[in-house]
């Protein structure tokens, strides 16, 4: 049994629940899905996603909570996350904007919004390293990766800028793989490839 948090202080919350339930489906495992409101059950939890939505509100609320610790040492320990557009701001070592408290989880420097604003939003076919076919990536008021740290690992590129990469557990993307059917990246992120079986917690 896999103990799946996901962020819940606000954002797209219940799309990441239903997609780390359907790649669970899809590789014959059973997921708990826990929603994180509070501080005490992040160290419960084998990996966690850190949802899109609005990352200012997320931060300020992760810190009010005394959530945002416990994801550091969630990482520190090994443990996977997938950390999307809002989840990936938040993720950066810097989102260059004083209201985003960035928790280094990622080398990866942010700019907020760079691809534009809510009716900028589209959808792309993204060439992703690990996957055989084209990712339908959604963006919406999506981040740029700007400056990218030695250790991390490029995923993906969007008009010649970094928008998935991969620093240690934690994989972040601008878009939001949850919005789609396609598990693909939930399944890249939790059930396949580097993610250390002996790091679950709850095995
Ligand atoms: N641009 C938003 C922010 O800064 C993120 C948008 C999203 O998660 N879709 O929080």
């Amino acid at each position: 049994m896999l103990r799946a948090g996901v962020v819940a202080v606000q954002g797209d919350v219940s799309e990441h629940a239903d997609a780390i339930r359907r790649a669970a489906d899809a590789h014959g495992e059973d997921v708990e899905v826990v929603e994180i409101r509070q501080s005490g059950r992040v160290p419960d939890c084998d990996v966690l996603l850190m949802p899109g939505g609005e990352s200012t509100a997320i931060s300020r609320l992760l810190a009010r909570e005394g959530i945002d610790e416990e994801i550091v040492e969630h990482v520190e320990r090994g443990k996977p996350v997938l950390a999307t557009c809002a989840g990936l701001i938040v993720a950066s070592r810097d989102a260059q904007d004083d209201r985003v408290d960035a928790l280094s989880l990622v080398d990866v420097s942010v700019n907020r919004n760079a691809f534009g604003r809510q009716v900028d939003s589209f959808e792309a076919p993204l060439e992703v390293t690990g996957l055989d076919e084209p990712f339908p990536a959604v963006f919406i008021r999506a981040p740029a990766i700007d400056d990218v740290g030695e250790g991390v690992e490029v995923l993906a590129e969007w008009d010649g800028r970094p928008v998935a990469i991969r620093d240690g557990p934690v994989v972040g993307t601008s878009f939001h793989p949850e919005l789609t059917t396609d598990s693909r990246l939930h399944d890249m992120v939790f059930f396949e490839g580097d993610v250390e079986v002996g790091a679950r917690a709850s095995d």
